[in-house]
Order: C-alpha cells, then structure tokens, then sequence
C-alpha cells in the first residue's frame, strides 16, 4: 500500500469564531491518521480564503508559521462556495482530495472510512447524512423536494449529500475538463463516473459563527443546479404549448359557431380568466426561457471561476 498524499480542502468565508477550533480538530486528525500509516506526512491541509471580511485570512497566516500541515490559497474577493472549493482543488497536488466546510458540520471520524474506501479502489467516496434532525423543519423539507425535483428533471444527485467527499487525484483531473461556469458540484461530480460509493454520519449543529447560506442564497443555488444540469423545463413549455394550441383552437370554433349562433354577447368572465390565464402561463413561460439564456449568458462570458491573489506553500 503506497503512502497518500492527502489534501483536505476547506472552504472559509468570514470563519473566524469557529477557524481556530477547526485547524486544531482537523490537525490531530491528520496526526492520528499519519501515524496509523494511512496517509503520508506531507499531507495538508488546504485553506481557501473566499474573500473574507473578517480575521479569517490572518488566522490561516499565523497557523501556516506554526503548524505544517496548514496551507493557504487567499481569493481576490468573494466568489462563492463552489468556486472556493474548485480553487482549493485545482491548486493543490496530492493523490486524494476531501473537501469539507469550515463549520466542520461533516463528522470528521469518517475521513479515515473515506481513505480506507480509497485504498479498496473507489475513485469518489460521498459523504452522506444519515438524518436530518439538527436541520430546521423548512430546510429539512426543502432540500427534500429539491431533490424529488432533480430526480424528475432528469439529473442525477446524490440525496443528503453536500460537498463533503473524497476525490482521487483522478477524479479532479476528470473534473476539471468540464469546462462549464455554471458549478453545482454535487451534480457534477456523478458525471465524472468512475468507481463510487458512500459513506454515513450524522450531521451536526454549527458550534460557532452563523450560515453563509440564507435563503436567498439557497433559492438561486437550486435554481443553478436546475438550468444548468435538465432541459426539461424548456421541453415542458413547447410540450404544454402544444396542448394549449390545441385548446385555443377549440375555443375558437366554439367562439365562431356561437356567433352564427347568435349567443355572443355574455362573455366577459370567459374571456377575462382565458386572457389571464394565458398571459400567466406566458410570463412563467419566458421566465423559464429567461432562466435559460440567463445560464447562456454566464457561460459564453467564460470569465474565470476565481481569481487567486496569494498562496500559501
Ligand atoms: N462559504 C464560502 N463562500 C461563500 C459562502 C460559504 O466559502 O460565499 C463556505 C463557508 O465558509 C463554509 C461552507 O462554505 O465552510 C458552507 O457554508 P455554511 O456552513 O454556512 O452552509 P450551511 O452548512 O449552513 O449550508
Ligand atoms: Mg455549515
């Protein structure tokens, strides 16, 4: 069995009540595991700073003099979650990656099942929760919706899994040919294929600081995920565009042979809920398309992901 150079990846924006708790818990982790000969020495821990407006930065810093397992990669500015984690993990050289959240949310005792799911050859090992219960009730049932929803849009997604996961070096080699802007990693990452498996934890609460992810933030992550991973919806709309052509259509045969008829002139309720109802249905309609051309629009832009100001070796 051959030595693995080892890279946890964290992701920190404005982490600084929970940072210093979470390098020591993450390093005597890394201890332990060198010492039981499942990791080499030169394994790391990789800090990507998103661009915080706290002492997050300066605490990395500090432990990068003292301790050597701590690494840095400092972004310009905010860019979000996803982007972080994807700096961490195209910058660092290692055999497996695992990225992990600051809050250390993700029980780290399964780090050690994850490199023993490595070492029997799986190439990505997902984290997955065994409940939700420290969840609030809204979020709890959300995220379940969200994914029957994925599930019926056609795109695969590991249910109650995050971005807690093992990665070979392989893997995130694979990973980085997907040349979209559009990340929602979680739906990626199967895409990738190669040898996979779980394993499970329960999550915990935070212990410190507040979430970086309001419901705003939550609503337009889903709302990524959905655009950039199914086309159903736009096949939804030439779909019930075809159904309500066929509807109008009838209507207006019955409209000219009430004419003939003579019955014409009540009329204003029907015509008022036809009218609202499709002037409704095309406002949704161009949303989606809107949503579309929306996701267009980032990716032809082909901006960088990040931008990196300064590393910490
Ligand atoms: N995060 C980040 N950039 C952002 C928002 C969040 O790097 O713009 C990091 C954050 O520091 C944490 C992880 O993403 O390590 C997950 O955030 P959080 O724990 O607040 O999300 P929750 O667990 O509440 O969904
Ligand atoms: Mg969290």
């Amino acid at each position: 069995m051959k030595n693995l150079n080892l890279a946890i990846v964290i992701p920190c924006y404005n982490e600084e009540e929970i940072l210093p708790q979470t390098i020591k818990k993450l390093s005597k982790l890394l201890d332990t595991l060198i010492s039981e000969k499942l990791i080499s020495p030169s394994s790391k821990l990789v800090f990507v700073n998103d661009g915080s407006k706290d002492k997050t930065w300066d605490i990395i810093e500090k432990n990068n003099k003292t301790n050597q397992y701590v690494k840095g990669i400092c972004l310009s500015r905010n860019f979000g979650h996803q982007e972080a984690l994807l700096a961490g993990l195209y910058n660092t050289k290692a055999d497996a990656y695992i990225t992990i959240d600051a809050d250390l949310q993700d029980d780290i005792n399964v780090i050690k099942d994850m490199i023993e799911k490595y070492q029997e050859g799986y190439e990505v090992v997902y984290g997955v929760r065994n409940k939700r219960d420290t969840d609030t009730f809204f979020k709890r049932n959300t995220a379940l919706w969200f994914y029957k929803l994925m599930k019926m849009l056609g795109v695969e997604l590991v249910a109650n899994h995050a971005d807690f996961r093992l990665l070979s070096k392989r893997a995130v080699e694979t990973m980085s040919s997907f040349k979209e802007k559009n990340l929602f990693l979680r739906a990626v990452v199967p895409l990738v294929g190669y040898k996979s498996t779980n394993v499970y934890y329960d999550r915990k609460k935070r212990d410190a600081g507040i979430t970086k992810y309001p419901l705003k933030k939550m609503v337009l992550f889903a709302l990524k995920g959905i655009s950039s991973f199914s086309a159903f919806p736009l096949h939804l709309i030439t779909l019930s565009g075809i159904l309500i052509s066929i509807f109008s259509f009838i209507l207006m045969l019955w409209t000219v042979i009430a004419y003939f008829n003579n019955s014409t002139i009540v009329g204003w309720a029907s015509l008022m809920s036809v009218i609202s109802f499709f002037s409704g249905i095309t406002i949704l309609f161009m949303g989606i398309i809107g949503e579309y051309i929306a996701s267009i629009f980032v990716e032809v832009k082909n901006r960088p992901l990040y931008i990196i100001d300064k590393t910490l070796e």
